[in-house]
């Protein structure tokens, strides 16, 4: 049982989230709302059908109802309406600050005008910013699959899109089939144009995967990475480089990459010494929130409240914000923990 103090702290504690997908956070009313603006049919026509759609138990089963939910979003006005919902949902948390993937190529494959989607996307963005205070970055997530011609076009559009607040490239999708080593180029043009790189890896595949990345695309981050510990010497160079791990225990467990919670090496990899972070990945698609990972942290995996502050220090310190603005935001959040211990006592 968690102590009811500690449960406190982690609703009310400042957060920052670096691994969080804008499409895998639509709500099923948002998405049936939606649907039905654009003309769409869905497997599913009322709340409590979408809600079924949402139970997967395997990572198939899971990607087909993400497709779903990208193919959803038509408008500019449906990215400002779903990035304005996400925020929302996120200020509640009191997160400071999020970072969200957008999977650009699914959205690509439907010939949307990319100044429309994006200018949304930034209407939606401001206006959360405006009213709650909470700040936000977008990352292109390019799926490996389509190939790594379309991936150099796609950092171009990344770059592009710096305009509009893309902070980040980043690759996702088949990491199976298709290795860092494609992609050289593409991260090349996204690091010339003043882009952050990351790439999901060492989630399907194994520590190789996650060694590429760094070694050959040059990211200062990893979205999951949760099989490196197959790779000591890996663990001491992402150690001493301090590249950031994105981990999202929820969504290794519902997409069946680890087989339970008591299987997760969420405590291992954080006692390794591993710049952590702990996120949500996708939401409402895994029926999960930043403060429920942070409450499972402390309750099932036995984290500290020093841990989890410094779990969210980590992810300041680990995400694409300016140096200036990243200090700013630090020194926020350590002063705002500090109070709050305080107040409650943990
Ligand atoms: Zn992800």
């Amino acid at each position: 049982m968690l102590d009811p103090r500690v449960a406190t702290f982690i609703h009310r504690m400042p957060k920052v989230e670096l691994h969080a997908h804008l499409e895998g956070s639509i709500s099923p009313s948002t998405l049936l709302e939606m649907a039905r603006r654009n003309g769409l049919s869905l497997p599913a026509n009322d709340l409590a059908g979408i809600e079924r759609l949402f139970c997967y138990d395997d990572f198939l089963g899971f990607l087909q109802v993400y497709m779903i939910c990208a193919r959803t979003l038509c408008t500019g006005e449906d990215f400002a309406q779903l990035t304005y919902e996400v925020l929302k949902a996120a200020a509640a948390q009191n997160i400071r600050y999020i970072e969200l993937f957008l999977s650009s190529m699914q959205h690509r494959l439907r010939s949307l005008d990319f100044a429309e989607l994006l200018q949304g996307i930034a209407d939606g963005r401001e206006r959360a910013y405006r009213e709650m205070g909470i700040q936000s970055g977008i990352m292109f997530d390019y799926g490996r699959q389509f190939g790594s011609e379309e991936a150099i076009e796609m950092a171009h559009e990344a770059v592009a899109g710096r305009k509009y607040g893309v902070v980040a490239f980043s690759i996702g999708g088949d990491e199976i089939n298709y290795p860092p080593a494609l992609f050289v180029e593409a991260f090349k043009v996204a690091r010339a144009g003043g882009l952050g790189l990351t790439a999901h890896a060492g989630e399907a595949a194994g520590a190789e995967s996650v060694r590429d990345a760094v070694e050959l695309l040059g990211v200062s981050r990893i979205g999951h990475g949760i099989r490196v510990l197959e790779d000591p010497v890996l663990v001491e160079e992402l150690r001493r480089c301090k590249v950031a791990l994105d981990v999202c225990p929820t969504s290794n467990v519902r997409t069946g990459v680890v087989r339970s919670y008591d299987e997760h090496p969420v405590r291992r990899l954080y006692n390794a010494g591993l710049l952590m972070t702990i996120n949500s990945d996708d939401p409402t698609l895994f029926g999960t929130t930043l403060t429920d990972e942070f409450l499972l942290a402390a309750e099932r995996f036995g984290f500290t409240v020093d841990e989890i502050c410094g779990l969210v220090q980590n992810a300041v310190r680990a995400s694409f914000l300016p140096p200036e603005h990243k200090e700013r935001l630090l020194a926020d959040v350590i002063a705002e923990q500090e109070a709050l211990r305080g107040e409650l006592g943990v």
